[in-house]
């Protein structure tokens, strides 16, 4: 039975690895999760089949419970709010590891007849430690994100120190355990102290810059379970846990990479503005501004043979993609080349753009990366941004005293024509101006996205 438990692994192993090889690309994606879901299908299967499991009342109730609760979120949650629900199922892995870890902790530590093996003595309190915090943490970036937190940069006096004198009181903790397991008061301590640190971590950080936590967390999650698989020896949670640790840091970085940012930056609670966005104008900018309406728009495109659309957050919250879909069918109907610029932290999640685009059957080939495409802008006769700021602010390529200075942005003044749809001079997440608004070529066509290109595409109709 041993040996089938761990064969039923080691195939479950080979559809994550696969599963996640197939999710690097839109194309494959759908695939690669289902790949994951029969992964994990088998992996569950297994471990209800494993002789350790001696009654079934329990776990079918949590079950239901749990699958009821789960289908219910993922059906009814929105595309902008998944980074919270995201956050949430994190805590929820990290908090079931440090569980887990518990327990077992308790089973030897109940059992005369058993003694703890260093080495998961060890994993023990890392599971703790690092499940601990992934719980809180995730509860405060879940609070943030859903407005029941301060979106705010939270800081006060000491808060380093602090941090550092409780993650030294774990290690002191940690190292006491692992050489007297007997003291199980210190391992009780050391997850008291764990949910502390989760919630004075994610505190600082501003609400905008959530998402970059929440994909750390992630990770930490990832490792969690995996120290929870060197506690349980099963090699299925260490290989899953691994697989998610690694790839939640790897898109940490490059999120950060995207917004020119370090990852203390992002922790320490860098940018003040991040996430507050209402109120703030663009007054520091003086210029004129030059509009259009639907109808010289239209004629502007219809002038056209080359169009790049650039989306960004506002298509996300107006759900204007369908439109943005409608666009390109007239405008290729038209004989018109349409290609759409992605930048890789648009919107306010990784591969927003892209999930939102592919929703509304637009094909992936037409979707550029900005390092595919960014050279392209000066022969582009217009450019549409539609609810994208900080993306194509140019301040990231010129202005030193920039939050945004060195991000690599989407060229797109570089075009003959550029029309920015978006229903204000308002800032967007970095809370800064954007003088490509009051530049000569750019013509601000004001609008809710969906409302103001669908009629666009009307306008475009009648000519
Ligand atoms: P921005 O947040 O810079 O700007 C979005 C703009 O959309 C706003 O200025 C707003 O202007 C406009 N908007 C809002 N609602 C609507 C609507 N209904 N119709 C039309 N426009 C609307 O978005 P970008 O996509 O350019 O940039 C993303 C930002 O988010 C970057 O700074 C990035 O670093 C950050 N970020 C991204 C993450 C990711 O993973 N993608 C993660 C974390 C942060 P107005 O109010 O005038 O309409």
């Amino acid at each position: 039975m041993e040996i089938i438990l761990n064969i039923v692994y080691l195939i479950s192993s080979i559809f994550f690895i696969f599963g996640i090889k197939k999710l690097s690309s839109p194309k494959t994606a759908r695939q690669g999760n289902l790949y994951a879901a029969i992964g994990m299908l088998l992996a569950i299967i297994a471990t209800l089949l494993d002789k350790q499991v001696i009654t079934y009342e329990y776990i079918i109730l949590g079950l239901i419970i749990g699958a009821t609760i789960g289908t219910l979120m993922a059906v009814k949650v929105q595309m902008t709010g998944m980074p919270q629900m995201v956050g949430l199922l994190n805590g929820f892995g990290g908090g079931a590891s440090a569980l887990v870890a518990t327990s077992e902790f308790y089973k030897v530590f109940n059992n005369p007849a058993l003694s703890f093996e260093l080495s998961v003595i060890i994993s023990i309190v890392l599971s703790v430690l690092i499940g601990g915090v992934t719980f809180t943490g995730s509860l405060i970036a879940f609070g943030k994100l859903q407005g029941l937190v301060t979106g705010k940069v939270v800081k006060y006096t000491g808060q380093n120190a602090i941090n550092v004198l409780l993650l030294l009181a774990v290690v002191v903790g940690g190292v006491l355990v692992v050489l007297d397991p007997s003291k199980q008061m210190i391992l009780l301590g050391i997850l008291s102290i764990s949910l502390i640190l989760g919630v004075l971590l994610v505190l600082p950080i501003g609400g905008a810059d959530m998402p970059v936590a929440i994909s750390l967390l992630n990770s930490y999650s990832g490792l969690a379970a995996s120290m929870t698989g060197f506690v349980l020896q099963n090699n299925m949670l260490i290989i899953a846990g691994a697989l998610v640790g690694a790839s939640g840091i790897i898109l940490t970085l490059i999120m950060t990479k995207a917004m020119n940012r370090s990852l203390m930056n992002v922790l320490l609670g860098g940018w003040d503005s991040a996430g507050s966005v209402s109120g703030a104008g663009s007054s520091e900018i003086k210029g004129d501004v030059k509009s259009v309406d639907a109808e010289e728009a239209a004629m502007i495109f219809d002038a056209a043979q080359s169009v790049i659309i650039v989306p960004g957050y506002g298509m996300a919250v107006a759900q204007a993609q369908h439109a943005v879909r409608d666009l390109m069918n007239i405008l290729e109907s038209k004989g018109i080349n349409v290609r759409f610029a992605i930048h890789h932290v648009a919107g306010r999640m990784p591969g927003h753009m892209n999930v939102l685009l592919a929703e509304a059957q637009v094909e992936y080939d037409k979707l550029y990366a900005l390092e595919d495409i960014n050279d392209d802008f000066s022969n582009t006769d217009v450019v549409l941004v539609v609810g994208a700021n900080d993306v194509v602010n140019p301040a990231a390529r010129s202005d030193k005293n920039s939050p945004i200075y060195g991000m690599p942005i989407l060229n797109v003044d570089y075009a003959k024509t550029v029309i920015v749809n978006k229903r204000s001079l308002n800032v967007g997440y970095a809370g800064i101006s954007n003088e490509l608004f009051f530049k000569p070529n750019t013509l601000m066509y004001f609008g809710d996205a969906k409302e103001a290109i669908s009629k666009l595409v009307n306008e475009i109709k009648e000519l």
